[in-house]
């Protein structure tokens, strides 16, 4: 069946609906069930549970149909229950569902491997693994560079986000609430400065790279430095792209100096940026990339790609994890690559900005509190600041939200500093929905003014 933003994966009316305030009452009963079942460690931004999801909205157990501008934090890219990886998966699930690839192999895992070789930036020869989550992507990303260069210091830079292991909780930069009161964390991570346009002043890329690249070389040496792990366009540090020139002149140093470099694409990756990988946008290509999220249309899998000589040097054993690269989790990936492949996923996220970012820019003429527009493709941002001033103003930002919600569109904040409203709509939305939450979105900048 051929997808279009009007004919969408599922049978879902496509419409914002709602039928109930949000949240309803059997989703606000559900709620009071969480509280007493599940630990209250794990938080939820909307209480608004789910029963079906496609195209562009998400229906919720009151029966409500609201439009989805999240993808579960950038996951379901290809859309909710895509036709190719339900497909798959239903395949897949009745066939086998586990045999632990390190024990009695499966193709799947071989062909994801060999999907994400040939999609990732650079014809070089490559090799790829495959694992549950992104933290567990970016940890093997550590360890294939440590054995690799026999080097233990690791770098990342300011708001970059790793993930919630305790590695990569400290490879992550945000306390609040990722890091509060886990640690100690893993020694030898060091974080350097990073390219934040709408925060530089007047400094330019490769300015930010030189005194990224001076505090690496008196405070670390750059003989000591096994990784430098960037995301390409920072995810949860705000959807902060860096200024031209950046990105490829860390690549440049560590490529100078024996260092491996690694984009991390967890967020980034799978079309969303209006190429398969944002890499690509910057002119690098990374010696690794760690991939999850967009992977496999919401079905946990994640991975590490890179350069075979790197990838191989690790002993045989050294990797891998009873469930990595799950036979079904593979099914769904390799329905989720096609689609992308056969649907143009990256023009389609381009079409996506190319509407938004007019209404955005314009919206920002109206709304002075609206600072900054910046992203790209289906991976968009406004940050919000004090009127006249260049101060974060989270508290609207979380006003914003509540107002959306309220109206049935789902929609994320993000940043350091709270006060980002971002955009991850599926790339099955359709145009006019995500007309409409636009229209919402202005609404609540007037009445949160
Ligand atoms: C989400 C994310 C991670 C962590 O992925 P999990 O699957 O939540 O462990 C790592 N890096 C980036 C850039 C991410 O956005």
């Amino acid at each position: 069946m051929t997808l279009t933003p009007e004919r969408t994966a599922s049978d879902l009316v496509q419409e914002r609906r709602l039928v109930t305030s949000v949240p309803g009452p059997k989703s606000q009963a559900l709620l009071a069930r969480k509280t007493e079942a599940v630990s209250a460690g794990v938080g939820i931004s909307w209480p608004v549970f789910i029963t079906q999801a496609g195209g562009g909205v998400l229906i919720d157990v009151d029966g409500n149909s609201m439009i989805d501008l999240g993808s579960g934090i950038a996951v379901t890219t290809v859309g909710n229950a895509n036709p190719y990886v339900v497909e798959g998966v239903q395949k897949q699930v009745a066939e086998f569902t586990h045999t632990c690839f390190m024990v009695t192999p499966y193709s799947g895992y071989v062909e994801v491997c060999e999907a994400l070789n040939r999609v990732t930036p650079g014809d070089h020869e490559k090799r790829s693994a495959l694992f549950n989550s992104g933290a567990e992507a970016v940890e093997n990303a550590v360890k294939i560079a440590r054995v690799y260069t026999q080097r233990s210091a690791v770098v990342v830079v300011e708001h970059g986000y790793h993930g919630r292991t305790n590695l990569t909780m400290g490879m992550t930069a945000k306390n609040m609430p990722y890091k509060n009161g886990f640690g100690p964390f893993a020694p030898e991570i060091y974080r350097v400065p990073t390219s934040y346009p709408f925060r530089d002043g007047p400094h330019d890329g490769p300015e930010v790279a030189k005194w990224a690249i001076s505090r690496i070389e008196k405070e670390i040496g750059a003989t000591n430095v096994a990784a430098i792990i960037i995301e390409p366009v920072q995810g949860e540090g705000g959807f902060i792209v860096p200024a031209p020139g950046y990105f490829a002149a860390m690549a440049a140093f560590a490529k100078a100096n024996g260092i491996v470099f690694v984009a991390d694409e967890i967020q980034s990756g799978f079309c969303r940026t209006g190429d398969w990988f944002a890499s690509e946008h910057e002119g690098v290509v990374p010696d690794l990339i760690t991939t999850a999220k967009g992977i496999a249309g919401g079905m946990p899998l994640a991975a590490v790609t890179g350069r075979a000589e790197i990838m191989d040097s690790v002993h045989a054993g050294g990797l891998g994890g009873t469930y990595g690269g799950n036979p079904v989790a593979c099914a769904a990936a390799l329905g989720a690559i096609r689609w992308m492949e056969e649907e143009d996923a990256p023009g389609r996220a381009r079409a996506i900005e190319a509407a938004m970012m007019p209404r955005l820019r314009s919206m920002q003429e109206n709304h002075p509190a609206i600072g900054d527009v910046r992203g790209r493709g289906a991976m968009l941002a406004i940050e919000l600041v004090k009127v006249g001033t260049m101060d974060p103003d989270p508290e609207r930002t979380a006003a914003l939200a509540r107002f959306c919600v309220g109206e049935g569109v789902i929609v994320l904040t993000t940043g350091t500093y709270g006060n980002v409203f971002r955009f991850l709509p599926p790339l099955t939305m359709p145009m006019h929905l995500l007309e409409e939450a636009l229209g919402i979105i202005e609404r609540g900048l007037e009445a949160t003014a």
